[in-house]
């Protein structure tokens, strides 16, 4: 098992069953290597840096009735929310204090935010703070929409495609959502000149390992210049509240994988990965990732952003989050970068 984490260390890539072999091993020495690999490919192209990405949860609103997300329409006993724009510039202001340099506005799919407001808000924060990247994670948008964002200074769009097998797709979302359009949007995205990216849950209910060779095939036809994968969390008002969530074990392995498939890539180690194991984030770090992104959103609104169970850092000030990751990354044996932090094979046209 240790020569195809060779195979995919020197060549980046594997065939189909040799990513099926490497996914589903229980064989210590390869998983050992594969994180070794990892860990020596991310420091070769962003040596210690860790990228800090202020999350800005700007809705708890949705139109959207995804299976697996704790703030779907269908769910009412989900508490609702939408920060007004006097509440997203002073989570920039006090983001930007606090040294970071690139804001994530994310949220439901809200059409309180038209493309007007979006782009009036998109606008003063890139009139405010030139020298920090904008970035959007809206969900679905016609093409018109993301240009205009894209005109009013965003730099960035997260639109993870949830899952590049149509059959794996269909079984978690409404039939009113289609993989195609879902596709169509991050091509469009990318063609607009948008920094982009993709990803998905791992152990997503009915996922196969098949499924998830599906996404790594996807994800190197988009070479898109973020990969955000995390564990699928069940959430107790949903209907996969019974569904079993996805494990640390897997979530380490593909992480390791994506990074030698993907040396340059920006790789986060996310939330919902912290809210599996303790230390889950820096054990992401030490498998790859380059990239965390704390909350930024008013404490009295985070436990609303409730996408799935237990969901962790709802209770402290941005402040205490930004303290908290700094120790927990020089824990694992890195540094913050105070920086936009661009995706190093990244060339804006
Ligand atoms: N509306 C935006 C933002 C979605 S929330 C959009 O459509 O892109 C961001 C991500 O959280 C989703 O892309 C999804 O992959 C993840 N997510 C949602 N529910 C989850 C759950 N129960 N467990 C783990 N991750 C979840």
């Amino acid at each position: 098992m240790t020569d195809i984490v060779e195979k995919l260390y020197r060549t980046g890539d594997l065939t189909n069953e040799e990513f099926s072999a490497l996914i589903k091993t229980d064989d210590e020495s390869a998983a050992e290597l594969l994180k070794k690999y990892a860990d020596e490919t991310r420091r070769k192209y962003y040596g210690k840096k860790v990228f800090l990405r202020g999350l800005i949860e700007i809705s708890s609103y949705c139109k959207n009735d995804c299976l697996y997300c704790g703030i779907r329409r269908s769910n009412k006993s989900a508490e609702r929310y939408r920060l007004s724009r006097e509440d997203i510039l002073s989570c920039c202001k006090n983001g930007y204090e606090l040294g970071f340099r690139t804001f994530v506005m994310q949220g439901g799919e809200d059409s309180f935010f038209t493309d007007e407001i979006m782009a009036d808000i998109i606008s003063e924060i890139r009139r405010s703070y030139p020298d920090c990247a904008i970035t959007l994670s809206l969900g679905e948008r016609s093409r018109e929409s993301y240009k205009l964002f894209k005109e009013a200074g965003a730099d960035r769009y997260l639109l993870r495609h949830e899952a590049a097998s149509p059959e794996l797709y269909s079984r978690l979302h409404p039939a009113e959502l289609s993989l195609e359009n879902r596709k169509e949007c991050l091509f469009a995205l990318r063609e607009l000149g948008y920094q982009v990216g993709a990803g998905f849950m791992v152990g997503a209910p009915f996922q196969t390992v098949d499924h998830i060779i599906c996404d790594l095939r996807f994800l190197q036809q988009l070479q898109p210049q973020m990969i955000g994968i995390g564990p699928f969390i069940p959430h107790h008002n949903t209907p996969f509240a019974e569904e079993k969530g996805g494990t640390l074990e897997l979530t380490l392995r593909l992480l390791g994988i994506l990074r030698l498939m993907f040396p340059r890539v920006l790789l986060p180690a996310t939330t919902a990965l912290g809210t599996i194991a303790p230390n889950g984030r820096e054990l992401g770090l030490m498998t790859g990732c380059n990239v965390v992104m704390p909350n930024l959103s008013p404490v009295m609104v985070r436990k609303k952003y409730d996408l799935y169970d237990n969901k962790i850092c709802t209770g402290e000030e941005a402040a205490e989050c930004r303290g908290c990751l700094q120790r927990r990354i020089e824990s694992a044996g890195y540094e913050i970068a105070s920086e936009r932090g661009d995706c190093v094979s990244f060339h804006n046209a």
